[in-house]
């Protein structure tokens, strides 16, 4: 079966994106702008990403101490130099405008005295997330699905499973399965915007982790099949914050947000074992150290674990900065404010991930991809608050460039 349903006379989409995730929606948004055809294809349902349970929030320099420069060494800091410095200027020099254009999509940031609400974020030497209380990845794909259906002419297709690619008549086949039928989609370009792989090597390793089910990783391997280069492919990352306990709040990622506003990693005796608002690896490895010490502490059912000491956060930026934390602890029994958290590192975030140039285009020409699939932006060790700004960099410049491709 093949699609030719709402494409060009030819029967050619002009851009097929795969993923209906942050940086997805922003290629579909852009290429559609751009005037090109495009689909968004995903796996499961349009909702269903990483994205949606991002909460921290997105970084971006409007601090009057800051300056992209800034943002830029704490990026190559923070990834102990393996970052590419090219991909690296392009994400914090477009940074501001990123957020304008995801305020034009109808997003609204936590705004303060006149600017926008700033926290600091892990290997941050500035003030520098933007957060939408603390859903902030749920307001950002929100306003993009939202915008890229308003627009009325691109096509969604979901349920569809992308399980190869090759190249097609006048630019890329994409093989898709879907409940129903296996199908067959052409487009002069792609945008590969699928996400990481932590839930499929979350299970393979018998670990917890903060994932969506549907981060299993399959398009990378199929890129790789067909010819794109990799790296930093083994660099996955841990966020240091992954709640231990309740049962029920184990693989959740506490936001690094409470550390920004006040919460401090401690071990048994109730010391600080670590600069909590560290870089994420460095944190990680101080809590394994610590609990490989014997100075941790062991949840109800037997996990290791650290103290989370969230009772130093002040309740009013607990409520404008942290509401959904304090909902789900609350639900579950503990109150944030007067009890401190259990808390382990779970498997997180892909580091590496299909080389791309700075216009978001992988090695083979006419394939692009943008956000977690893709490589170098964070070299082998990522910043929070990074991952959305790639998204929406990166999304935005993978849209336009494969419009343009498209009708070259
Ligand atoms: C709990 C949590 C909290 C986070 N907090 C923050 C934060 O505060 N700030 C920050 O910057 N980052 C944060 N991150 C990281 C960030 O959210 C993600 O890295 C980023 O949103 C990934 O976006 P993406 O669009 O690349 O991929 P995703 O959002 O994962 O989307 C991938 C899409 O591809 C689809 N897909 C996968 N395989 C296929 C296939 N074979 N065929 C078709 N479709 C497919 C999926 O269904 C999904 O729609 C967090 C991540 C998690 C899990």
């Amino acid at each position: 079966m093949r699609y030719d349903r709402g494409v060009a006379g030819n029967g050619l989409l002009d851009v097929l994106v795969i993923g209906s995730g942050a940086a997805g929606l922003a290629a579909g948004v852009a290429a559609g702008r751009a005037g090109a055809n495009v689909a968004i294809a995903t796996k499961t349902s349009l909702q269903a990403c990483n994205s949606a349970k991002a909460q921290g929030g997105i970084q971006a320099a409007f601090g009057e101490d800051d300056s992209p420069g800034l943002h830029a060494e704490d990026v190559m800091r923070s990834s102990h130099s393996t970052a590419d410095p090219r991909l690296v200027e392009v994400l914090t020099t477009t940074a501001r405008d990123a957020i304008a254009w995801l305020e034009e999509q109808g997003c609204a940031f936590t705004r303060q005295n006149g600017g926008y609400r700033l926290a600091r974020c892990g290997g941050a030497s500035r003030k520098r997330l933007l957060q939408v209380g603390d859903r902030t990845g749920h307001a950002i794909t929100k306003a993009l699905r939202e915008s890229f259906e308003a627009a009325g002419e691109g096509m969604t297709l979901a349920h569809h499973r992308l399980t190869s690619l090759e190249p097609g008549r006048a630019g890329w086949r994409a093989s898709f399965e879907t409940p129903e039928a296996t199908l067959e989609v052409e487009a002069a370009t792609v945008v590969l915007a699928s996400g990481g792989r932590c839930f499929a090597e979350a299970a393979t390793r018998g670990e917890l982790s903060t994932n969506h089910p549907n981060a299993t990783g399959e398009t990378t391997r199929i890129a790789h099949e067909a010819g794109a280069e990799t790296r930093d492919l083994d660099a996955l990352q841990y966020h240091p914050n992954g709640g231990a306990w309740p049962a029920t709040m184990q693989g959740y990622s506490i936001p690094e947000t409470t550390r920004a506003y006040g919460a401090v990693l401690l071990n048994a005796q109730g010391e600080e074992f670590t600069d909590s608002l560290g870089p994420r690896d460095e944190v990680s490895q101080a809590i394994f150290d610590e609990v490989e010490a014997g100075r941790g502490v062991l949840t109800e059912d037997g996990r290791p674990a650290v103290w989370l000491d969230t009772t130093r956060i002040p309740e009013e930026d607990a409520e404008i900065s942290l509401p959904y934390m304090l909902r789900r602890y609350r639900g579950a029994g503990i109150d944030p404010l007067s009890e401190k958290l259990f808390t382990y590192p779970v498997l997180h975030y892909q580091n590496g991930g299909l080389v791309i140039s700075t216009g978001a285009e992988t090695t083979l020409e006419g394939v692009f991809a943008c956000g977690e699939i893709a490589g170098g932006t964070h070299g082998r060790n990522r910043m929070m608050g990074n991952s959305l700004l790639e998204c929406v960099v990166f999304g935005r410049r993978a849209g336009t460039n494969a419009a343009t491709k498209a009708k070259a």
